[in-house]
C-alpha cells in the first residue's frame, strides 16, 4: 500500500470488508483523492506489470454510475492470457499408445484430457495402474465408465455403479476429485444425462464432431469440433480465424491413440503438433480447466455501472474492456475505470 493512502485504524477496520483494485488500462487525471476516503481498501494485486495501485477517478465513477452505464465496452470473451483462442485433446480408453502420444503432446506443450476405463488398467494393450499419475502429469484423468459399456442399455443401478467406480478408482490414482467424464461408445440417453450430475460428472463428451470452434451449450452433451483424422484441416483453419466480433473459440480434437498405430500415420499427429504448439495465442488447457475458467467468467459480478467486477473464484479471468485485455484476479475487486 501507497504510504500515502494509509487509512486510519478505524477506517481500516470499518472498510477492509471491500478488496478494491483499481485497474491500470485507464488513466485517470481529473482529480485523485485520498483511496481511504472512498471507505474501499486498496491494494496490489499481486502482479505488478498488470495491475496497479492508482486512485481511483471518483468523480468519472459517479458520473457513470448516475448515466446508468460504465461507459465502457466490456466483452466476456477472453481465456486466460488475455488470448481468444484455445485447444484441447481428449483421448479415450487408456491404451499404450497413450504413452507415444502424451511424449509428442509434453514435447509441445500441447495438453488434453484421458478418459480411462480403470477396469481395464494393467490389461493387455492399456497402461498399467501404476504409471497414470506419472505419464498423465500435467494433463487430466477424467471417466469412461469402468469396463466400457453402451450406457443407455444397463439398468440405472450399472450406471450409478459403472461412473462411480471408475471415479473413486481414478481418484486414488490422480490424488484429485475426477470430475469429467466422455462417453463410452458416445451413446447416451436421458436418463444417464439425469444421473451425471448426482454423481460429481461435470461434464461429459460424446462423438458427434460439429467441425466448429463454439463452446458447448451443455456441458454434459460437448460436442467435439473433430475426430483427429479432420485435425489438419481445422488446425489451419483455426489459427488462420479472424474475427470481427472476438469470441471465445475453442479448437477440440478428440480420438484414440490406438487408431495412429492401425493407420499408421503417427506424422500427421507430430506435424499437427508442431503446427499448433508454443504458440502465444492459444491457451493449452485439458477439458476440466475450460469447464472451470467458464464457470468463473460467469461468476464475475459487476456493479449496476459495470465499473466495477467482483471477482469471487480462485481463478483469475481476463475480460475485454473497449478491446483491451485486463486480468481480474481472483478473489479481487477491480475498478474499470
Ligand atoms: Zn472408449
Amino acid at each position: 500500500m501507497h504510504a500515502r493512502h494509509k487509512p486510519s485504524r478505524s477506517l481500516w477496520k470499518r472498510t477492509e470488508i471491500m478488496n478494491l483494485t483499481i485497474h491500470p488500462c485507464k488513466r485517470f487525471h481529473l482529480f485523485h483523492i485520498p483511496i481511504h476516503f472512498l471507505g474501499v481498501r486498496h491494494e496490489n494485486a499481486g502482479n505488478p506489470d498488470r495491475i496497479e495501485n492508482k486512485p481511483m477517478n471518483v468523480w468519472k465513477y459517479l458520473k457513470n454510475l448516475a448515466k446508468g452505464r460504465s461507459g465502457m465496452n466490456l466483452r466476456l470473451n477472453l481465456f486466460p492470457g488475455g488470448v481468444s483462442k484455445a485447444l484441447t485433446l481428449s483421448y479415450d480408453d487408456g491404451v499404450h499408445q497413450d504413452r507415444r502420444l502424451v511424449e509428442i503432446m509434453n514435447r509441445h506443450r500441447i495438453r488434453g484430457t484421458f478418459h480411462l476405463n480403470s477396469g481395464f488398467l494393467d490389461h493387455e494393450n492399456h497402461i498399467t495402474a501404476a504409471e497414470v499419475p506419472e505419464l498423465y502429469q500435467g494433463h487430466e484423468v477424467s471417466v469412461h465408465t469402468r469396463t466400457h459399456p453402451f450406457l443407455e442399455r444397463i439398468p440405472r443401478e450399472g450406471v450409478l455403479t459403472q461412473i462411480l467406480q471408475d471415479r473413486s478408482a481414478l481418484e486414488e490414482l490422480a490424488s484429485y476429485p475426477v470430475r469429467g467424464m466422455s462417453y463410452p461408445y458416445g451413446t447416451y440417453n436421458a436418463d444417464v444425462l439425469a444421473l451425471l450430475p448426482a454423481l460429481g460428472i461435470e461434464y461429459s463428451r460424446t462423438v458427434k464432431s460439429h467441425g466448429q470452434f463454439t463452446l458447448p451449450d451443455n456441458w454434459l452433451e460437448w460436442h467435439p469440433t473433430c475426430h483427429h483424422n479432420d485435425m489438419m484441416t481445422l488446425g489451419k483453419s483455426f489459427l488462420e480465424l479472424t474475427q470481427v466480433h472476438p469470441a471465445m473459440q475453442l479448437l477440440y480434437v478428440w480420438g484414440h491413440s490406438y487408431e495412429f498405430d492401425r493407420n499408421n500415420n503417427w506424422e500427421e499427429f507430430e506435424s499437427f503438433c508442431e503446427m499448433m504448439g508454443g504458440r502465444e495465442d492459444l491457451w493449452y488447457a485439458t477439458n476440466i480447466e475450460i469447464v472451470d475458467y467458464l464457470h468463473a467468467v460467469r461468476q464475475l459480478r459487476f456493479s449496476a455501472s459495470q465499473a466495477l467486477v467482483y471477482n469471487p473464484s480462485s481463478l483469475d479471468v481476463w475480460i475485454s474492456v473497449s478491446g483491451e485485455p485486463c486480468r481480474i484476479p481472483g478473489g479481487r475487486t477491480v475498478s474499470l475505470g
